[in-house]
């Protein structure tokens, strides 16, 4: 692609390298804000800006947060005996949504993936197996979904955790497909969380 400006070209550039945005959608981008106020651009740059800068990872939880503890881990009203253990933040946000799950989270940020490199140690594991040796959780629920990372992620965590005197259940299979938990309507998935399963009894289906 030929550019007129090497600014033009530069900002085309970066903005392509978001997932999704080719080299046109990019240049596309970029010439809407050249047609808006300026005032536009800035603000758009100063919010990731600081986004980028000022955003935290809860240090119970993973979950991305503004503060040390997210709002979730820091609700008095929420029990810390029931962990969810999810892949990122977008279900957490989708199990928020349903308003049927009053325990906490743990972020893993992704899953036990051996064909894309990633192993048990790349992920936010061990700071949950920790967190069930304290003794404080009695349940872990599982949403990780039933892709095949999803289950070898699952059954990794239930191993390191199986010894201790915790339940552990996993929400209706099909439901937590990764990233397509997000788009399961609340409804049904508040009733998965609710209608969960023993997870033992999920792994002979
Ligand atoms: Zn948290």
């Amino acid at each position: 692609m030929e550019f007129a400006s090497k600014l033009l070209e530069k900002a085309v550039d970066e903005m392509s390298q978001l997932p999704g945005i080719g080299k046109r959608t990019a240049l596309r981008l970029v010439l809407h804000l050249l047609r808006q106020p300026e005032s536009q651009t800035f603000q758009l740059a100063k919010a990731l800006e600081t986004m980028r800068r000022d955003i935290k990872f809860c240090k119970n939880c993973h979950n991305i947060s503004d503060y040390e503890l997210c709002e979730i881990c820091a609700n008095p009203h929420r029990t810390n005996e029931i962990i969810c253990v999810v892949e990122d933040i977008r279900d957490v946000m989708a199990i928020e949504n349903t308003s049927s799950y009053k325990g906490l989270y743990h972020v893993l940020g992704g899953k036990i993936s051996p064909m894309d490199g990633i192993g048990p140690n790349d992920l936010n594991i061990q700071t949950l197996v920790d967190k069930v040796k304290e003794g404080t959780v009695k349940e872990l629920i599982f949403a990780l979904g039933s892709t095949m990372e999803g289950d070898t992620t699952n059954f990794y965590i239930y191993k390191q955790i199986q010894d201790f005197e915790i339940t552990t259940s996993t929400i209706a299979r099909g439901i937590s497909v990764g990233n397509e938990l997000e788009y399961t309507d609340e409804v049904t998935l508040g009733r998965s969380i609710i209608n969960r399963i023993p997870f033992e009894s999920s792994l002979k289906l």
